[in-house]
């Protein structure tokens, strides 16, 4: 359906009444949140997988929308007091990666408003502050345009991908190995160019260890989100092993803290991954899928709503209060069910 129907159809919902009602339901759960990036205005329109990124300006009106009838809390305080029923509606702000953008641009905000959010790091990530594979994909990408790109790419692919967000459909759906050898190939492409000027890469910066420590000790929550952001259902039982391992032990040194969140790198699990995770010491874990988080549900299987911006702002990329409402008691999911 496109945006502006769905802005329509929004505005109708709360008009009439249906919003509102959902939104009660909201308090019979737990409502997760789940942002990559946040950053200022102006950054937003030329990023490259669009769909990662919220303008500061509508981070801002979400979190004082937020801050107002809702319970926020932490995920890990919000899953140890879940009830069957609140009185306010319960919600839980997540971060995932370890972007240093959470740090200068989101955590002011939510402190402003008086909230505490979770936020997953990827110890690599942070630790060696080595680029993600694929922010060093789109920046590959960048450097050497659609039709080198699809030259230099060792692996068969369908279709003509012309952007960074077609590109990285096809890069998720590699094993690690084609994965490596796929950023070589583009790696190598690139070095072929001579003296061409260094990535960009201060975009992509990660928080560093005392960025950490700093928001565990003004009350946010530190998390796992595995070392190297593997897909954890592609790796072998010892790497998967060490990649939850490591990354808690690693996490629990930097901040002082335990560490007993975990979330699964773009919500890749398994019956044996679960099982791993919880043989890891984590005491809860979030996935990717869609939904609301109600009692005797699975603490290592919890859903979140993706905060996007084609789902939650209006045409001109600014918030839409009644798009944001919308998707946070899910009314388009409710449509769904009601239409079949
Ligand atoms: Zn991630």
């Amino acid at each position: 359906m496109k945006n502006r129907l769905k802005a329509w159809l929004d505005r109708g919902a709360v008009a009439t009444g249906v919003i509102p009602l959902l939104e009660g339901q909201m308090r019979r759960g737990l409502t997760v949140l789940m942002y990559h990036r946040v950053l200022p205005d102006e950054l937003c329109p030329g990023y490259p997988l669009r769909s990662l990124v919220i303008p500061v300006s509508a981070f801002r009106a979400q979190v004082e929308l937020l801050s107002k009838g809702y319970l926020a809390s932490t995920l890990g305080t919000a899953v140890n007091s879940l009830s069957a029923q609140s009185e306010r509606r319960p919600v839980a702000v997540t971060f995932d990666d370890g972007y240093r953008d959470n740090f200068e641009h989101a955590a002011p905000v939510l402190e402003e408003f008086g909230l505490r959010a979770t936020f997953f790091a990827a110890t690599d990530f942070v630790g060696e502050r080595q680029l993600m594979w694929f922010d060093e994909a789109c920046l590959l990408f960048e450097a050497l345009g659609p039709a080198r790109a699809q030259g230099a790419f060792p692996h068969p692919f369908r279709g003509e991908p012309a952007s960074p967000g077609d590109w990285m459909q096809i890069w998720k759906e590699l094993t690690p190995a084609q994965r490596d050898e796929a950023l070589d190939a583009w790696r190598d492409a690139r070095a072929q160019e001579g003296a061409a000027a260094p990535l960009a890469e201060s975009k992509y910066a990660a928080m560093l260890p005392d960025h950490l420590r700093e928001l565990h000790d003004r009350g946010h929550e530190i998390a796992s989100h595995t070392c190297s952001h593997a897909l954890l259902d592609q790796l072998s039982p010892a790497d998967l092993a060490r990649e939850l391992q490591d990354s808690k032990a690693r996490l629990e040194h930097w901040i002082g803290a335990e560490v007993p969140g975990f979330c699964y790198p773009n919500g890749n699990h398994n019956g044996a991954v679960r099982q791993a995770v919880l043989d890891a010491g984590y005491r809860w874990a979030c996935t990717t899928k869609s939904g609301r988080f109600e009692l005797g549900g699975d603490p290592f299987l919890i859903p979140r709503l993706d905060i996007a911006p084609g789902r939650v702002l209006n045409d001109q990329g600014q918030h839409d209060a009644a798009r944001f409402r919308a998707e946070l008691c899910r009314f388009h999911e409710h449509l769904q069910r009601t239409r079949r």
